[in-house]
């Protein structure tokens, strides 16, 4: 270790990490082989089970406080992992269940102050879900049912693609020959298209010229997530053929899922390098608020809380975007969870969780949303179409309002 100069390393998403370590070869979004020297590193000491340091040492792993053995923590999935690279252990429909019944929200990763485990052990669980695939062990049943509908109908909600456009209203107004696009994805296009609209309705009011892809389909997200890669790559190429034949430059998506799968797994896990510019809804308004002004005209008075999606927060290092934006909405105050940043808590919905361990998904909300509560904010606030869906699901007896952030800024707007 004394060879080693090492960055502050917490806080920062996955895509953001680089050591600065002489000998450091090991790479991103590799097959498992290409880690089979860093899983035994794990030290088993359990620091991934809480937050390091902070937030009162709070946990942070729902897999394992739910399923209550070591295997479902971190340091336990390194030992079954290194075990099964070894040849000491074969596939099995319980170890594939391991891992299936993690959100894959990173948490775990971020705790961990082994720099090799730190940086690349979200690698390994999602390489562990291909191998559990190619081993026929993986996904897991009810993972099967919607892969198979998003590869016939581009979405996973067992709906008809033709149906995909239906929340547009007919007041919004779409530049044909413009060269953004909203990408809407499939959870606010089929079940929160509030978002949708929210994000259409915030585009035109600043003036700015878009239009939505006739073509677009699953980014693929759900698929890649539970390990089936190739087909994941199958959708991922639908949807860059239609963004050349459309001539977009630049893209904005309101889905935090679907901003990772476009920006950092296309290219960079794919190989299709589209060359497009990716932007999330919150990201972009802020760059907008900054070169014009009074973006926000009108006044939000509610004490909020802001939940980091995974797929936003650990999975891309963004926190800093949403939580400006809010704050810049007059009226708004922002109180913060005391696992918040890099320490969030998982909603539960992401990794196929939500599909296949009902109980898991539900024990992870509920835990979040009694959080959120702990603050006394009257709403809790994401970024995510699937975490607002998740929070809608298991919120009881409208104990706290919940809302995606495109929401609030429309209000604002
Ligand atoms: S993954 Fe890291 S934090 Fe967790 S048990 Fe292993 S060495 Fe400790
Ligand atoms: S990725 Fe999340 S759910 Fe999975 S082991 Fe790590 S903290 Fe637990």
């Amino acid at each position: 270790m004394s060879k080693r100069r090492v960055r502050n390393i917490s806080g920062m998403g996955i895509s953001k990490i680089t050591l600065a370590h002489e000998n450091q070869k090991l790479q991103r979004h590799q097959d498992l082989s290409h880690y089979k020297e860093t899983f035994f590193q794990c030290g088993k000491c359990g620091t991934c089970r809480t937050v390091y340091k902070d937030a009162n040492w709070s946990r942070v792993c729902p897999s394992g406080e739910f399923g209550k053995f070591e295997a479902y923590y971190l340091g336990g999935k390194n030992l079954l992992t290194w075990a099964l690279s070894t040849d000491k252990l074969k596939w099995s429909e319980n170890l594939a269940k391991i891992f299936y019944q993690c959100s894959v929200c990173m948490a775990c990763v971020q705790q961990c102050q082994i720099p090799e485990i730190h940086t690349y052990a979200g690698e390994w669980l999602m390489a562990m879900r291909e191998e559990a695939v190619k081993a026929g062990y993986g996904p897991m049943p009810e993972q099967t049912k919607y892969t198979d509908h998003i590869m016939t109908e581009k979405n996973p909600y067992m709906e008809k693609n033709e149906s995909r456009l239906k929340w547009l209203p007919s007041h919004i107004k779409q530049s044909p020959e413009a060269k953004l696009a909203y990408f809407v994805g499939c959870t606010a296009s089929y079940r929160e298209q509030n978002i949708a609209i929210a994000t259409a309705e915030i585009l035109n009011s600043l003036g700015i010229e878009f239009k939505i892809l006739e073509k677009e389909g699953c980014c693929g997200s759900p698929v890649y997530m539970t390990g089936q890669t190739e087909k994941a790559i199958e959708l991922a190429e639908m949807n860059v053929e239609s963004f050349k034949e459309s001539g977009i430059e630049k893209i904005i998506t309101s889905c935090a899922g679907c901003y990772r799968t476009l920006k950092e797994t296309y290219p960079n896990k794919f190989n299709l390098d589209h060359g497009i510019e990716i932007r999330h809804l919150p990201e972009f308004i802020k760059r907008e608020s900054k070169s014009r002004e009074n973006i926000f005209t009108n006044e939000v008075n509610m004490k909020i809380t802001y939940h980091d999606p995974c797929h936003l927060g650990r999975h891309m290092g963004m926190y800093n975007a949403p939580r400006d934006v809010l704050q810049s909405i007059p009226g708004i105050e922002l109180v913060e969870m005391t696992r918040n940043r890099h320490n969030a808590w998982c909603c539960g919905s992401g990794g196929g969780v939500r599909s296949a361990f009902k109980d898991l998904s539900s024990f992870a909300a509920k835990e979040r949303i009694e959080e959120a509560m702990e603050t006394q904010a009257e709403a809790i606030v994401s970024s995510c179409p699937f975490c607002l869906n998740q929070f809608k699901s298991n919120i009881e007896n409208d104990a706290i309002q919940t809302y995606d952030i495109s929401e609030l800024i429309r209000k604002a707007v």
